[in-house]
């Protein structure tokens, strides 16, 4: 088999990766890896859970696909869990990250164009944000590095600082139709939003009629210990983007609104294919299942604090390391030193783990992780930690 059939767009690790179980990972040499990535924040009930296979081999024996032109079960039983979850009215699905963004600018376009005039169109968004590859998201992912490449970009879109109030109020006036925030930054360096920040981004949004959007592809069900992660701090979204830990692994994005911005869209303004394919929804209630009746993400803050109070002694131990910020099971580490090294050294000791921002080590394992995996991963880390100290 060729890696060279593949587009160059990822730096890869030398390793093909075959099975997996739970919280670890089995390469084609059968050597185990704790997975600390979960593809990204996505296999929030780890590898090979029962109840998304059941799921899987349930619903592709009934109907696997077929178009929106009519309805289908589990679409309907997934919206209705998301709504009755949450603080939101309607729901729009689609296959990703991306996707959940693009629809959440063009939701807030048309906004704008319903309920003002040609002129309010404007999006703001942070800097140092993420917001995915395709052209609209990009377009308000406030990271030169992944832009520079493509542009010209679209238009209409102005960049905040991050947490900066002052900011904010100078640059919202009334073309703007949406304000995009994630509630913590992932790519960018797990940064977390401050709460007064979100407030006033409320505030503005209601006083100029815009639409509050909340990026929640990777902080959300239930990785910071609550099911939407609006929940930690009460300040509520008028749009949720929705993506990775929903389908558990199996690929699935939703946009979640409230009724004035839901109604903006009306048939044919907006569509996706695959967008709530009876086989994905059907996946994404199992996982919505398990995680709120199976007590999953009721265990989040208790693993989370494990990791805290460790990575804290460490670093008394440690110069290595500046910090640990986030929340729930979306940690990140700051270092003083290198991260691709020490990602690198995870992983030959069987730990993956992903950089974020500068030179944060980003730590988002299955939410339903053990405690002995955690000790486990902990453990590594102290290896790591001294051998880097002594090198
Ligand atoms: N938004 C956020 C906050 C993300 O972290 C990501 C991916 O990392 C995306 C959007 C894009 O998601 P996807 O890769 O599923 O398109």
């Amino acid at each position: 088999m060729s890696k060279s059939n593949i587009m160059n767009t990822y730096g890869r690790f030398d390793v093909v990766l075959e099975k997996g179980k739970g919280t670890k990972v089995y390469d084609t040499d059968g050597k185990e890896y704790l997975d600390f990535v979960a593809g990204v924040a996505v296999n929030c009930l780890g590898h090979n859970h029962p109840a998304i296979i059941n799921a899987l081999m349930e619903q592709s024996n009934k109907l696997m696909h077929v178009s929106n032109l009519y309805w289908n079960i589990p679409q309907m039983e997934l919206a209705e869990k998301l709504v009755s979850h949450s603080n939101h009215h309607q729901v729009f699905f689609c296959n990703s990250g991306t996707e959940a963004v693009e629809t959440a600018v063009k939701l807030a376009r048309k906004y704008g164009k319903t309920n003002g005039d040609s002129e309010k169109n404007q999006l703001l968004y942070m800097d140092n944000s993420f917001h995915g590859r395709t052209m609209g998201a990009l377009a308000v992912t406030g990271q030169g590095k992944y832009q520079k490449s493509f542009t010209p970009l679209m238009d209409g879109v102005q960049a905040v600082k991050f947490n900066d109030m002052d900011d904010l109020t100078k640059k919202m006036n009334k073309n703007v139709c949406a304000v995009i925030i994630e509630p913590i930054q992932g790519e960018g360096g797990i940064i977390p939003a401050q709460k007064d920040f979100l407030e006033r981004a409320r505030t503005l949004c209601d006083d100029y009629d815009a639409l509050l959007i909340y990026d929640e592809v990777q902080c959300g069900i239930g990785r910071t210990g609550k099911l939407f992660a609006y929940e930690n701090s009460g300040i509520i979204p008028d749009v949720i983007c929705m993506a990775k830990g929903l389908g558990g692994g199996f690929p699935i994005g939703a946009v979640l609104a409230v009724e004035k911005a839901a109604n903006a869209f009306t048939p044919g303004d907006h569509g996706c294919t695959y967008g709530g394919n009876p086989l994905a929804c059907a996946v994404s209630c199992a996982v919505l299942e398990e995680l709120i009746s199976g007590g999953v993400i009721e265990k989040v803050e208790a693993k989370s604090q494990y990791i805290i109070d460790k990575i804290n002694e460490l670093k008394d131990k440690y110069s290595n390391i500046q910090g640990i910020q986030g929340m729930g099971l979306m940690l990140g580490i700051t270092l003083s030193t290198d991260t691709k090294q020490f990602v690198e050294k995870c992983f030959h000791k069987g730990l993956l783990v992903v950089g974020a921002g500068q030179n944060v080590v980003r730590l988002v394992p299955p939410l339903n992780v053990t405690m002995e995996e955690l000790d486990a991963a902990l453990h590594i880390i102290e290896e790591v930690l001294e051998d880097v100290d002594k090198a």
